[in-house]
């Protein structure tokens, strides 16, 4: 519904390729993510934040190929772990501490803020009534916050999302950031989607980012970063970080590929990884540049099976932080 057109339209001075799937990964640069072969894109990624309708702003490539009707059905909303405690495992190769980061106000990002949002709080499923409430984001009214998704053996989202947001942030401080994260298990849930936008707000944060994994139909595969649509109703103005949040967003996905070798999503966003959305509050409220990434399916075994992997997602931290400096350094 909130979709209004073509989204992606790519740079001019970016080579386009409309190459197979056997690319090379390792050759491949933001650009060259519209290589990837194309699969059907519709419904909606089921971001946790709740807006997981069919209706979601989901819009593909003007460029699209559709080579099959394998094209996936609306996912809806992110699942509820099922009713049970997520049990949480594979924490195996957690990062090993900031003893390597330089002393603070050195490294090439020095003076820059960075704010990372883990996506939901794993606490969130004991405070159902509070993450329910209706909050305020613009456009409309959503709720405060969701649960996430899980794998089918209970590896939560919200430990997902906080172990990767962990090893950005020892990234990104060794590179000499300022990193700021919405939430660290410190608190009982949330905060509200309104919250997390308004704490990158405050921070000035010269870029946001919010990790998340989906939980999509099995099958459904690979990464895809969330950019904001252009809206203006109420509280939500994001017409100024529209362009810089795409550069950031492109910037993370071509690092992300390159560092993880994984494709982009085979089931949103037409290929390049990349998805508009206007229904997400984190965005819509947003004054400075910001991006969700929806690091893989945690519903899909072989996607779970890189999620759960702690090597892994030392991988898709690097990506995403590695996009993040070289939106940064310009
Ligand atoms: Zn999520």
């Amino acid at each position: 519904m909130s979709y209004t057109g073509p989204d992606f339209e790519p740079p001019p001075s970016r080579r386009f390729r409309r190459g197979p799937l056997t690319v090379a990964l390792a050759a491949l640069v933001p650009g060259a993510l519209l290589g990837w072969a194309v699969y059907a894109a519709v419904g909606g990624s089921g971001d946790g934040e709740g807006g997981g309708s069919a209706s979601a702003g989901v819009s593909a490539s003007t460029s699209s190929r559709a080579p099959s009707s394998a094209g996936a059905s609306p996912s809806g909303e992110s699942g509820v772990p099922d009713g049970k405690e997520p049990s949480g495992s594979a924490t195996s190769g957690s990062p090993s501490g900031s003893a390597s980061a330089p002393p603070a106000g050195s490294g090439p990002l020095k003076g820059k803020v960075v704010v990372i949002d883990p996506g939901h709080n794993p606490g969130n499923f004991r405070h159902t009534a509070e993450i329910n409430r209706q909050v305020d984001i613009g456009t409309n009214s959503k709720e405060c916050d969701t649960t996430g998704t899980s794998t089918n053996d209970g590896y939560a989202e919200a430990k997902f999302t906080l172990d990767v947001a962990h090893r950005m942030r020892e990234l990104l401080e060794e590179q000499g950031a300022t990193v700021k994260l919405t939430q660290d298990a410190d608190r009982s849930f949330g905060p509200c989607i309104d919250e997390r936008a308004e704490i990158g707000n405050k921070a000035k944060a010269d870029a946001a980012v919010s990790i998340h994994a989906d939980g999509s139909g099995a099958g459904n595969r690979g990464f895809h970063v969330i950019l904001p649509g252009s809206v203006r109703s109420g509280a939500a103005d994001t017409r100024a970080i529209v362009g810089p949040s795409r550069e950031l967003g492109e910037r993370i996905a071509g690092n992300f590929v390159r560092v993880t070798g994984n494709a982009p999503s085979n089931y949103v966003g037409g290929g390049t990884g990349l998805v508009t959305r206007k229904d997400l509050g984190g965005l819509n409220l947003s004054t400075v540049p910001k991006v969700f990434v929806e690091c893989g399916n945690m519903r899909d075994s072989k996607d779970a099976a890189l999620l759960t992997s702690g090597a892994w997602r030392q991988k898709a931290a690097q990506g995403i932080s590695e996009g993040i400096v070289s939106f940064l350094r310009g």
